[in-house]
């Protein structure tokens, strides 16, 4: 069962196309890896799919249901959440309040509780974030405002995780540990995430599969593991 499926999506900024008949499945509990050379259109595919960035062709089925003509708001308590590059972590708020903002979408008696109690399990999960828990976006390492994005987006439950470029900026000790808790995130909660990394080798080494993306088409996809062994693949688009 895929949880999202991406078809035939076309999308760009006003005149300018940039992604031409972009598909992508998303098995339920995978990482699928997107990578490519700057300006490929890698983060131009995830605001398409979450609706931050018009599409004028193409559908998005999000675990069965067809989102395509949904508005944005409405994706997140679906099951859609996007992690935009750079975290967007607010830089006023502390991480706790920060890490709220993830279950602001909920709505009824019970929303609150679901809230803090999402934000308690994401702060177990990352305990390098529950000791700052206090502390104001600002005063976060780059790798500590990255935990913070992630945490957000996990407090709202999503069944999809965009996640742009979350190594961007972090030592490679960092970017390790990062990664490495994502996918043992996918291991234990069976999380579904559409992971853009320049990052090629790591990527590929979380990875399940990946695709490879040159102005705004995809170019080659398959199992990370043998794309990592691509040796015509690498040295054509991934520049190793
Ligand atoms: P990078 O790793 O550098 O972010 P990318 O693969 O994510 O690269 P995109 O940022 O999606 O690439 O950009 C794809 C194309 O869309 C580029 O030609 C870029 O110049 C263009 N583009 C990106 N954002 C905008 C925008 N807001 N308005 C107009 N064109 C844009």
């Amino acid at each position: 069962m895929n949880t999202l499926t991406v078809t035939a999506l076309e999308a760009g900024y006003g005149n300018a196309p940039v992604l031409h008949d972009f598909s992508v499945d998303l098995p339920a509990g995978t990482i699928t890896a997107v990578l490519g050379a700057n300006g490929a259109g890698k983060s131009t595919l995830l605001k398409a799919i979450s609706g931050l960035v018009p599409r004028t062709a193409g559908s998005v089925v999000l675990d069965g249901e067809d989102v395509s003509a949904l508005p944005v708001e409405q994706l997140m308590p679906r099951g859609l959440a996007h992690v935009p590059e750079g975290g967007g972590i607010i830089r006023e708020l502390t991480v706790t309040e920060n890490l709220r903002l993830g279950g602001s979408w909920r709505r009824g008696a019970t929303a609150r509780r679901t809230t803090e109690l999402a934000v308690a399990e994401v702060l177990d999960l990352f305990p390098g974030l529950a000791k700052r828990r206090e502390a104001l976006g600002h005063q976060l390492s780059g790798g500590e405002r990255q935990m913070a994005a992630l945490g957000r987006a996990l407090v709202s439950r999503p069944k999809a995780l965009l996640l742009d470029e979350p190594s961007l900026g972090l030592a490679p000790s960092v970017v390790a540990q990062l990664l490495a808790q994502l996918a043992q995130l996918r291991d234990d909660t069976g999380l579904t995430v559409l992971l853009v990394e320049q990052n090629v080798g790591s990527a590929l080494a979380i990875a399940d599969s990946a695709l490879v993306v040159a102005l705004g088409r995809v170019v080659a996809r398959g199992a990370a593991s043998e794309l990592r062994g691509d040796e015509a693949i690498r040295h054509a688009y991934l520049g190793y």
